[in-house]
């Protein structure tokens, strides 16, 4: 029988083998890191070949591994910027304290940031607030946040959603590390949005350094940040997916730069996502398969060829899913697993 799926079968030919038999490479990075926040930022870009090649993408599919920053998301990069122009602005001083609205990446990467930095917090306290509550009511993420702020002495919002150093900060490392790994050539890259700052220092980068580059933009359906307007006017408000959509658009969000978006939907996304981890070793967070899917969808109708590149953002680690999508009991309870079939359909799209 011919192989419907290109394996690597162990005992085969070598040459077609994804492990190197040759001796050990000699590492570039350096062996002592002077502290935690040297390794933030200069993520791996890594090829995504089973994916592709089981989808018939034509392209060079990359993924650029956001897990691989020490907080183990694309946020330790924002945490960090973010600290560090608020202490050059005098803004933050030793012993004050910073509150975030956060799902949970952008407050691991600021309590990291702090936990190194000079102001030497302690460590972070948590309040819980309601997941439904819209963003104007008073129990909201943000509501919670500013009263907080006026109940705290010397606190501060840092405010992921309006900071303009959170697209600063992609804008001058994220984007700079994607061009140069791809040596100048990236035709195409596909981001979710979520306060929308990584889409948004991306696309301005890569606009002036790579103006023929394709932006795609990932919202979730339920959410209501792509464009244009009646892609979101699908009658759904509830989703799953963790990290992206709103139902505000976030100040640091510039939707006039994204060239197309794409709706991921919360079964082909973390059906995708449990494909990265199985067939690529590529241990992703649920946002990362939204992504993916997109991607794959986005490579078709744009037609990428071969030695084109397009370069797929994955924010975070499944580290913070273990018992959500990685489950199958989780995914059984919501019919997720009840996914089209596989060998005759193309299960990426919606
Ligand atoms: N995925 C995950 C898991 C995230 O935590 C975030 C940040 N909310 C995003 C994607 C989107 O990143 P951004 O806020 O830069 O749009």
């Amino acid at each position: 029988d011919a192989p419907s799926r290109c394996t690597f079968t162990l005992g085969g030919d070598q040459s077609k083998s994804p492990h190197n038999f040759g001796s050990r490479q000699k590492s570039l990075r350096q062996k002592i890191y002077n502290n935690v926040l040297e390794l933030i930022g200069d993520t791996p870009v890594v090829r995504v070949n089973q994916l592709a090649c089981d989808t018939g993408v034509k392209c060079n599919l990359l993924a650029k591994l956001e897990y691989f920053n020490p907080g183990g998301s694309v946020k330790d990069r924002i945490g960090l910027r973010m600290i560090e122009e608020a202490e050059r602005a005098g803004i933050l001083k030793p012993g004050d304290t910073i509150i975030e609205s956060t799902a949970g990446n952008t407050g691991i990467g600021l309590a990291l940031v702090c936990a190194v930095d000079v102001l030497r917090a302690l460590g972070a306290e948590i309040v819980r607030t309601p997941t439904k509550a819209s963003f104007d009511s008073p129990d909201s993420d943000i509501a919670t946040a500013h009263r907080l702020k006026t109940e705290i002495p010397n606190s501060h919002i840092l405010d992921q959603y309006r900071n303009a150093y959170n697209p600063i900060a992609h804008y001058d490392t994220t984007a700079e590390e994607i061009i140069e790994a791809c040596n100048g050539q990236v035709d195409m890259i596909v981001a979710g949005a979520g306060t929308g700052g990584t889409l948004t220092g991306l696309s301005r980068k890569l606009k002036a350094k790579c103006p023929n580059c394709i932006i795609v933009g990932v919202d979730t359906e339920g959410s209501l940040l792509a464009l244009p307007e009646t892609m979101n006017e699908i009658g759904i408000t509830f989703y799953e997916m963790e990290g992206i959509g709103h139902d505000f658009i976030p100040t640091v969000l510039d939707r006039s730069l994204v060239d197309r978006w794409y709706k991921s939907t919360d079964i082909i996304s973390m059906n995708c996502s449990r494909k990265l981890i199985k067939d690529e070793g590529i241990l992703c967070g649920a946002s990362s398969g939204a992504a993916m899917s997109c991607a794959i969808q986005a490579c078709k109708d744009f037609k990428l060829t071969e030695n084109q590149n397009c370069v797929v953002i994955l924010p975070d680690s499944v580290r913070n899913y273990m018992t959500k999508f990685l489950s199958d009991d989780w995914m059984c309870d919501r019919g997720f697993l009840d996914i089209k079939d596989e060998s005759t359909s193309e299960w990426w799209q919606t």
